[in-house]
């Protein structure tokens, strides 16, 4: 498939949700009183560290009444956020992207964050971003700002006449609890299993219509459980027993200590009873059988719920 193929495939594909979307949103009911649906969610990177040119790096869009929250920033991010924009989520026009919340510092996480903190400025965002982030976030921001310092003085000083707020960063490194509220979010940041990271972090975001829970990286942790407890939607990790079973044995004890199966997301998920799960973040280790299929149905096996797998653009 050619790049453009895939492009307008995608949009095609997110055309047809946000058609389902406005669809939906007229009698969309949380707790059985009927409310307009006010919040989306934009898969704006469902990849993982390996280059697939159909799932950038890890990111999405919590979008409440055309405020977004971007919660991690893997390679794509600000390009997928103008892709969505374009396809008519206003919210995710590129110089509204002013607050982003990261899991843990994990490349594939990361490796947008300059972009996030650059590209809108670039484009006219005059305020600074507000990044929230485990500890460590305020020396790597640090970095980023300094490795770009002559290109900023030559945008600020030179002919582009770039403005000299935008392109500063207001770090937050946060600790477990309620590290955010607005009057459309309430954000509580929980610590999850992620292998040797001291802190990685999930999410809860409480808007006025939905409650949705994000794993972050994660083994299966407790805390995602008692975090999402009946949410609406629990966004969560995984692999597949098939990928595991093909995967190199050298790979095993990392894959265990590091990351949830879908066997064992089938029991998280069990107990978290959210009202959709959906899949991202999705590993494939190799085989024949380590599929998206392959992981929908393993799940199934022994999960009753409604879970969907995530690709790039898709809203819900
Ligand atoms: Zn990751
Ligand atoms: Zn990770």
């Amino acid at each position: 498939m050619s790049f453009k193929t895939i492009s307008q495939h995608r949009l095609f594909s997110l055309f047809i949700l946000l058609g389902a979307f406005l669809l939906a949103s007229g009698s969309y009911s949380n707790s059985g009183t009927s409310l307009p649906m006010k919040t989306q969610i934009v898969f704006l990177g469902t990849g993982n560290p390996s280059p697939d040119p159909n799932r950038t790096g890890p990111a999405l869009a919590i979008v409440v009444d055309g405020t977004p929250y971007i919660v991690d920033c893997g390679t794509g991010v600000v390009r997928r956020a103008s892709a969505a924009a374009q396809a008519g989520v206003k919210g995710l026009a590129i110089t509204n992207l002013k607050t982003a919340f990261i899991t843990h510092l994990h490349t594939d996480h990361t490796l947008g964050y300059a972009d996030l903190i650059f590209t809108p400025w670039v484009m006219g965002r005059k305020e600074p971003l507000e990044a929230y982030g485990p500890v460590g976030i305020k020396q790597m921001t640090y970095h980023i700002l300094k490795a770009y310092q002559e290109d900023n003085n030559i945008r600020i000083n030179g002919l582009e006449n770039a403005n000299s707020t935008g392109n500063k960063v207001n770090v937050h490194e946060i600790k477990p609890g309620i590290i955010y509220k607005d009057q459309k979010v309430t954000v509580r940041a929980f610590l999850v299993k992620h292998g040797s990271w001291a802190r990685a972090y999930g999410y809860r975001f409480e808007t006025p219509d939905r409650t949705i829970v994000i794993s972050g990286d994660t083994s299966p942790s407790e805390s995602v459980v008692e975090n999402c407890n009946g949410c609406d939607v629990l966004i969560h990790e995984v692999y597949s027993q098939a990928g595991f079973a093909a995967s190199d044995s050298d790979w095993r004890k990392y894959i265990l200590s590091f990351h949830t199966s879908t066997k064992e997301l089938a029991e998280i998920a069990t107990k978290a009873r959210p009202g959709l799960l959906i899949l991202y973040h999705q590993m494939f280790f190799g085989g024949q059988a380590d599929t998206e299929d392959g992981m929908l149905s393993e799940i199934r096996q022994s999960y009753r719920g409604k879970v969907v797998s995530a690709h790039d653009l898709d809203l819900y």
